[in-house]
Parts: structure tokens; C-alpha cells; sequence
């Protein structure tokens, strides 16, 4: 999934994505099917209001085409529409329904999505699971948990990682005492006052807001909203803690839910990498492109780089990122805020004969599904190439790509095609990944959007 939706197109240089009128709350949903849940955990929870009918569908049914069982079995939670021989009853958006296999074998209990090339995403591959408040509740508690111990690194983390988590299509970032949601199928829309219930009750945090205004609830059907969940409207800016630096964030109109998460330890490993090098007494040069709110140049500039150079084509963003500077104590004349397209400044960079001993490149989506590839490989290769040729010898290039559709292996050929043009000799040192918030459930690949290269040119 990655699904970093609000960041913009290559090139395309626009402004962070803003959505209007977003303080309306957001209308009251209907409430899940309480049925009966068999895992213990929810025995023990109290019931919490009834079903409605239109989301109990007993007779309802996704009868797969034969041999397209294969991947549920597998326990893959996606059902494409192209694997659907046919819908049996009438399902509401989002209601529970079971998959069976040609042959009527009890597959999984699965949220109906009409609109989406994902027709249905499975809760449980258990018959007698029983899809319940209870049952959600259970989960939005063990996500949590299974985060508790990364409060003391950051109070920015990733709570709900939608398939991870068990709960496809859902993603909650919490900021501090603010919680931010994104209901990105239909399946966790259609549940909404279950999951905010539990949200609140697992974390203690009463404020919620919904950003549930990227792209892709479109492709599910879905209107773009946002608004106030539950609890007060948040501040206009949230400060939080990430190893020891503080940055603001703005969750109403920031990109996604306001901050990248995922970058928490590369941002870390930049700091240790630059500080390293300042302790051996090098006057370190930083580039960081593509830098939003400065998450990544907060960190050269704390390791203690002597200059440090950032670009983003969104004015918002830098005026963010010039605020942090003075938030963390760092020497604002360190650094260099440029509003430009990085694809056209890396060249202008090289014309004028710059070089940088660290770079960063961080770049939005630049394929958006598989159809995008060629393009996107494209756009990827011009930027490591324009950045290499800026690297000092010896220097480090952390690159990065969150499009879900180039794989790892996709992504390090295009970095290696790069170095061979740009006629350096580099190793790569590590593979980078989102941080442990964001862990990759074994059954379902698709999730590890966020994949980087270390590269450091020889000497
Ligand atoms: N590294 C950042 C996150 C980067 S998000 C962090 O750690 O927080 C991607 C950023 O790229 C966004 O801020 C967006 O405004 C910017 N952007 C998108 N296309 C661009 C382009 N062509 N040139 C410059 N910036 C661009």
C-alpha cells in the first residue's frame, strides 16, 4: 500500500494539497453488525448497539471464478473483481459478506466494495469469525499495543497500517494527543463509529480528525472528506518529538496526515551519518530535495552540517520547514530554503558547480499504479543521476522511492543504471524501509511501499 497519496506528480511542482472546509464534522454512520464474535477478547467486551439490516447479509455471497482461491488461501486479504464469477444478493458498501470458491468452499469473510478493482478485502479467513465490533475493537487494541514501545522514540507514529494491522484500508497516525484517520475502502468506512470508539479507548486520546481526502477513495467509490471525528478541532499546529528534534504539524492541510511518518529512522540515520562526519572535523554540505517541512535537513543541521541546502516545489512547506530551525535552536544561517521544481535545480546546481557530501532524495509517488512504471523509471532515473553527479567523493546518497508499483529490486536497477551514466563508482552500503510502524505483514507484499538505497561513491 503505499499509498503516499497527497504528494504530488514528478514535475509537476505543485503545491502540498489542501482541502477546504474541513472543520464540518463528518456525518454520523450507521454502526457495525454485532453479531457474535468468537475470539475471547471480544467475549469479554460489551455490545455496542445493534446491526443494521443493511449490513447483515446472510444471503449475500462473492462466488469466485475457478482457480481464483488460490491467493485467499495464501491468506491474502485482496479480492480483485476480475477473480469475482459473480455476486450473489444485494450488499451494501462496505457490509460483510462471504467468499466462496467455485466450488462453494468457505474461503473468507470479506468487506464488499462495489466501486473498487478491489472487490473485496477479507477480515478473517475464519468460518466461524465472527466480523463484530467486538472483533475490530480486538484489533485496533493490538495495534496499538504492538506500537507501545516506540512512544519513547517519537510521539509521531503510525497506530493502523490498514493490511498489517488486519485492518484493510485504515491508517491512523497519532500526533501527540491527536489522532488523524484515513478510511481508505470501503470495508473500515462502513465501521467507522466502531473504530473511532476503540481508537479512542486503546490510546486515551480523545481527539480525532479524519483526512480521508486522498485519492485513493475515489478509486473505492468514495467521497473526500475530512473533519472533525470525535474530541475538539485540532490546534493549527501539533508539536511533536521525533528523536529528540521537534517539528509542527499541521493536520488539516499538511500533506497525508500531516507529517511523513515512515521517514522517522532514515531521518535519524542521516543525523548519525552527518555527525559522524562532523566529529572527523569535515565541514559537511547537506542537499536534501524534495524536503517538505524539513524533516530530513532538521537532521543534517542538528548533526551538524555546515550548510545545508533544501528543496520543494510547495512555498507552504518551506516556510514549515524554515520554522523548525528556529524550533530545534539550529543556526538558521546553515541553511538554504529553495522553492523549485528538484528537476530542473539539480541541473542548475551542477551548472553552478555545487557539491554536497550528503543528498537526499525523497521524492512523491511517481507511479501511481503499473501503468505508470515506464514513466515513473523514467523520472527516477533523472533525479539519481543529476544527484550523483552533484556527490562528492566519498559522500552518501540516500534515495528513495514510495511508489508501491516499483519493487525493490525495480528501484536498485534504476539507481545502478544511474550510476553506470553518471560515471561514479558507488556501493550501496543498506536497503532502507519505512520504521517499525509500518511492518510488512509476510502475507501481503504490496504493503512495503517505501524503499531506499544507501549509496556512498568511492572515495
Ligand atoms: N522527505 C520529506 C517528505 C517528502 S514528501 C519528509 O521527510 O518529511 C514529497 C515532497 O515533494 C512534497 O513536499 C512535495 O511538495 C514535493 N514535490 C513534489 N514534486 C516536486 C518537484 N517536482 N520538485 C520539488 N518538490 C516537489
Amino acid at each position: 500500500m503505499k499509498a503516499r497519496p497527497t504528494r504530488s506528480k514528478a514535475g509537476a511542482a505543485r503545491a502540498p494539497q489542501r482541502t477546504k472546509g474541513q472543520s464540518a464534522r463528518v456525518a454520523q454512520r450507521t454502526k457495525a453488525p454485532l453479531l457474535h464474535d468468537a475470539s475471547p477478547r471480544a467475549q469479554r467486551r460489551p455490545a455496542r448497539g445493534a446491526a443494521p439490516a443493511a449490513l447483515l447479509h446472510g444471503e449475500a455471497r462473492i462466488v469466485l471464478r475457478p482457480g481464483k482461491e488460490k491467493s485467499l488461501l495464501r491468506r491474502h486479504p485482496w479480492v480483485y473483481a476480475s477473480a469475482v464469477a459473480r455476486l450473489e444478493g444485494t450488499p451494501a458498501s462496505g457490509a460483510t459478506v462471504p467468499v466462496v470458491a467455485d466450488d462453494g468452499r468457505f474461503l473468507a469473510w470479506a468487506a464488499y466494495s462495489p466501486a473498487s478493482t478491489i472487490r473485496a478485502r477479507a477480515w478473517t479467513f475464519e468460518e466461524s469469525a465472527r466480523v463484530d465490533a467486538g472483533l475490530l475493537a480486538a484489533r485496533v487494541h493490538a495495534a496499538v499495543q504492538r506500537r507501545a514501545g516506540l512512544a519513547a522514540a517519537s510521539s509521531a507514529l503510525r497506530l493502523v497500517f490498514g493490511e498489517a494491522d488486519a485492518l484493510p484500508g485504515l491508517i491512523v497516525d497519532r500526533y501527540g494527543p491527536q489522532l488523524v484517520t484515513q478510511f481508505q475502502s470501503a470495508g473500515v468506512d462502513a465501521h467507522r463509529d466502531v473504530l473511532i470508539a476503540a481508537l479512542r479507548e486503546a490510546t486515551g486520546c480523545g481527539d480525532v480528525y479524519d483526512r480521508s481526502d486522498g485519492a485513493t477513495r475515489t478509486r473505492e467509490g468514495l467521497p473526500a472528506i475530512a473533519g472533525v471525528l470525535a474530541g475538539a478541532e485540532p490546534p493549527e499546529h501539533i508539536e511533536v518529538t521525533e528523536h529528540g528534534l521537534r517539528f509542527l504539524v499541521d493536520v488539516r492541510r499538511g500533506h497525508k496526515t500531516g507529517y511523513y511518518v515512515d521517514q522517522r529512522d532514515n531521518r535519524r540515520l542521516v543525523r548519525s551519518l552527518v555527525e559522524e562526519r562532523a566529529a572527523a572535523g569535515a565541514a559537511l554540505r547537506g542537499l536534501n530535495c524534495f524536503c517538505y517541512t524539513g524533516g530530513f535537513s532538521i537532521a543534517m543541521l542538528a548533526g551538524g552540517a555546515a550548510a545545508v541546502h533544501s528543496i520543494d516545489s510547495s512555498a507552504d512547506a518551506l516556510a514549515m520547514a524554515a520554522r523548525h530551525v528556529a524550533l530545534n535552536g539550529l543556526d538558521a544561517q546553515r541553511a538554504v530554503w529553495e522553492e523549485a521544481d528538484v528537476f530542473t535545480a539539480l541541473r542548475a546546481l551542477k551548472a553552478a558547480g555545487a557539491q554536497f557530501d550528503v543528498i537526499v532524495l525523497d521524492p512523491p509517488k511517481f507511479a501511481s499504479s503499473h501503468h505508470h512504471v515506464e514513466r515513473a523509471a523514467r523520472a527516477y532515473k533523472d533525479i539519481n543521476l543529476n544527484a550523483l553527479r552533484l556527490l562528492a567523493p566519498g559522500g552518501s546518497l540516500l534515495t528513495f522511492s514510495c511508489s508501491g508499483a516499483i519493487d525493490t529490486d525495480l528501484f536498485q536497477k534504476i539507481v545502478a543504471g544511474a550510476v553506470i551514466d553518471a560515471d561514479v563508482e558507488a556501493w550501496m552500503v543498506a536497503r532502507l524501509s519505512a520504521g517499525e510502524d509500518h511492518p510488512l505483514l509476510m502475507t501481503v507484499p504490496e504493503s512495503e511501499y517505501l524503499k531506499g538505497l544507501h549509496l556512498v561513491r568511492a572515495a
